[in-house]
């Protein structure tokens, strides 16, 4: 089977979270299981051109694409993810990628993805290859499928071709005023009230791409679940049900080849469930580096995110009061809105010996956090799948996480299971999401961690999960048949 797969965002070339791993682990699983994949990817200027070996793409050319009556010359390079053959192809338009920010607030940010959409579908023609399936991301690509089933038509080459939308976070809609209807080449009549394209009066790419696509896919099973209420489905819970027969539930795999602490390039001292006593290796080395003192009684919580209302940050700032209260040690890196970056900052500022706190990205910092943190902490509101918990599953820092969406599906309540007779427990959970119940539940997995012997099986247990993308990628070829089904009939 023929895939491409067109994503704003891609690991190593460019990632803001959860969409980058997977678009840069799941092509590869796809041509581990004999697909032939391409991905598309957006030319962001901090993509290097001599540190990743990108090359000219001379069988597609320059393309002339316009975009709000301006035609632009787009140009193609070419490199294979690394440790595969499978291609990346990068649109360069410099006037719309030379940004600071892979995703902006400018005016034009409807334009960006107008622009690389339709480069994915004339780089497909100039290349004469055609994919059974185009594997669209997000509402970055949510145009793609009307394209194809509306203003290109006119070329056959498109007609066996079928389309695959995967949201990985419906918050992110894609909104905006119905003149980006000419700016995107829309025909005009397919606007109105609850109009396939039209919600809240705005034009919504997400809401497009879940109408036109033949097959919907999010990427856990208790958020394809969530997104059907009105609670999660952030008012297109009603497009879902209206698609609910080509809707699924896969969940992400991670990759461990690049997340592994067997193996992680990143840290100073690997490990494995046999070797467990090492982990506290990297602790040590971590503390020192940030200058706080180490306590190996007490646990160290690690918090890796974007900064938003979304992870839980509001919750975790109202319960700071009595979270500090708790006999243990912190280390936060994310960036995100300035409340809560202003938030860290100051309570690392009142708590040096005890809080450490990092704003900004920092890949290599994210693998030593995941390495030394005994607890992990995800007290998510929403999660499509979340893929920290799952990385520290297999780092052997304790997940603690609300039930939600890939949380629930990935972290499994030591106390829940133990109540049941079973010692299969990965981490500590909780449903309602308040300051309370955040509070008891970090007390218990803190409390626990006295219990050494206790805390060892627990690490064992997550240890012991397999989050590969092998069965996931089998889930993704399924529906991509069913897609193709779909299309052709
Ligand atoms: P989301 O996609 O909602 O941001 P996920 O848990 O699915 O959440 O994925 C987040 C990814 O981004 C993880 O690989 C995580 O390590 C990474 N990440 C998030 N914030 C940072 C940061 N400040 N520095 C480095 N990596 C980060």
């Amino acid at each position: 089977m023929k895939i491409a797969f067109a994503t704003s965002e891609a690991f190593p070339y460019a990632k803001t979270g959860g969409l980058g791993d997977v678009a840069g682990a799941l092509p590869k699983a796809l041509a581990q299981l004999g697909c032939d994949v391409k991905v598309f990817l957006p030319k962001y200027s901090s993509i290097d051109n001599t540190k990743f070996d990108l090359s000219y793409c001379w069988p597609i050319g320059e393309m002339p694409i316009r975009v709000y009556g301006k035609t632009h010359n787009v140009n193609v390079f070419t490199a294979n993810l690394p440790g595969s053959d499978v291609p990346v192809y990068f649109i360069d338009s410099p006037e719309y990628y030379n940004r600071p920010e892979i995703y902006t607030n400018d005016e034009d940010e409807d334009e960006r993805f107008i622009l690389f959409s339709k480069a994915v579908l004339e780089a497909l023609q100039r290349l004469k290859w055609q994919p059974d399936v185009i594997n669209c991301s997000d509402w970055q690509t949510g145009l793609i499928p009307l394209y194809i089933k509306d203003n290109y038509s006119w070329d056959r080459f498109f007609d066996p071709v079928a389309t695959v939308l995967t949201i990985h976070n419906i918050g992110y809609q894609g909104r905006f005023p119905q003149e980006t209807l000419y700016k995107a080449e829309i025909r005009p009549e397919l606007f109105y009230e609850n109009s396939p394209v039209e919600i809240w009066n705005s034009l919504s790419f997400l809401k497009t791409g879940l109408m036109y696509a033949d097959m919907i896919n999010t990427v856990s099973e208790t958020y394809a679940q969530e997104i059907l209420s009105s609670t999660y489905g952030a008012g297109l819970e009603g497009v879902l049900h209206y698609r609910i027969n080509d809707f699924f539930g896969i969940i992400n795999g991670v990759d461990y080849n690049v997340w592994n602490p067997e193996s992680d390039k990143h840290i100073p001292y690997h490990y494995t469930k046999e070797s467990l006593h090492r982990k506290i290796e990297n602790k040590k080395y971590l503390l020192n580096a940030i200058r706080m003192p180490f306590y190996p009684e007490k646990p160290l919580i690690g918090i890796i995110s974007r900064l938003v209302k979304q992870k839980g940050f509001d919750l975790i700032q109202s319960a700071f009061n009595q979270l500090i209260k708790l006999d243990a040690q912190w280390v936060i890196l994310g960036s995100g809105e300035d409340q809560y970056e202003d938030f860290f900052r100051a309570a690392a500022y009142s708590h040096p010996d005890r809080i450490y706190t990092y704003i900004g990205y920092n890949n290599e910092l994210s693998h030593l956090i995941e390495a030394a943190s005994d607890i992990f902490l995800m007290p998510s509101a929403y999660e499509p799948c979340g893929l920290n918990q799952i990385y520290s599953l297999r780092y052997g820092s304790v997940p603690v996480v609300r039930r939600t969406g890939g949380l629930a599906d990935t972290v499994f309540d030591w106390h829940d299971l133990l109540y049941n007779g079973s010692e299969a427990g990965t981490g500590f959970s909780f449903n309602d999401y308040t300051p309370d119940a955040l509070n008891s539940t970090l007390y218990r997995a803190v409390k626990t961690f006295d219990d050494k012997t206790t805390w060892e099986r627990i690490m064992f247990n997550g240890m012991s999960q397999d989050f590969s993308w092998e069965v996931s990628a089998k889930k993704y070829l399924e529906l991509y048949q069913k897609a193709v089904k779909k299309r052709r009939g």
